[in-house]
């Protein structure tokens, strides 16, 4: 596992501020009747004219029946990660989550967010809002000195709290020149245990909670998961670099 010093992460800057930016202009133009694959168009387009890198299109892992076909994954309502950008149209209400890496400058960042297109709805809402607050709890907790257990910790303590499934399965990452490096970063865990976390380490931490139980569903693509009994998922990511100040958000929003 490899620490970054002060002016790697200062390189890590730049691609930072465009996963953020991607993210913030996605929300911006989606809504109903536009198709997944506008979307991932949309990014696409801005990723040419920044002369960035997709680190998702052809990725192909054991486990995808196809190399990644597009530079986003979009995940709709029960479906909570690696969303296909599909020819399926946004609906007014639907609950889209957005996960977007990029390489800029030889450094990669990987973010998402969720949000509905058009309306929404309380029971979506308060699922967002709480996957966002573990989220924070979770860059809290990324301190130098401190343990990742107490981060997996304070993630799981908010989506418990609120009632949601959480499964461990997929978390969080190592992110550096490439997208995922170690270490894992778990979604749930005990305080004080696991890796000592340094300044230097950059991670994605990624909460994804589900509003009904733990289990989910692999679609036949070998990419979708979805939650098992159906309900609404949702989905945050930031990466985040450990500094002897406390916690970087590389890919802060404005
Ligand atoms: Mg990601």
């Amino acid at each position: 596992m490899a620490l970054k010093n002060p002016a790697q992460i200062d390189q890590m800057r730049p691609a930072g501020k465009f996963v953020a930016g991607v993210l913030s202009s996605l929300r911006d133009v989606a809504r109903a009747g536009m198709s997944l694959k506008d979307l991932d168009a949309h990014a696409h387009r801005m990723i040419d004219d920044a002369g960035a890198h997709s680190v998702y299109l052809g990725y192909h892992p054991s486990f995808g029946a196809i190399p990644y076909p597009g530079v986003l994954c979009t995940s709709v309502n029960d479906a909570a990660l690696h969303g296909l950008p599909s020819d399926r149209v946004l609906e007014d209400g639907d609950v889209l989550s957005v996960d977007f890496a990029a390489q800029v400058q030889g450094w990669v960042a990987d973010s998402a967010i969720t949000f509905q297109v058009g309306s929404t709805t309380p029971e979506a809402q308060k699922l967002i809002a709480a996957t966002e607050q573990a989220l924070a709890a979770g860059i809290a907790a990324a301190v130098p000195g401190g343990r990742m257990g107490d981060i997996s910790a304070a993630i799981g303590a908010v989506g418990r709290g609120a009632g949601y499934g959480i499964n461990a399965d997929f978390g969080g990452h190592g992110v550096g020149r490439t997208m995922h490096e170690d270490p894992h970063v778990a979604n749930l865990g005990k305080p004080g245990t696991g890796l000592k976390l340094k300044a230097g380490l950059v991670i994605a931490i990624e909460p994804w909670f589900m509003a009904g139980g733990d289990e989910y569903v692999i679609d036949d693509d070998g990419w979708t998961i979805r939650t098992a009994d159906g309900s609404l998922a949702a989905h945050a990511e930031h990466t985040v670099a450990i500094t002897k100040d406390g916690p970087l958000i590389l890919t802060a929003r404005d």
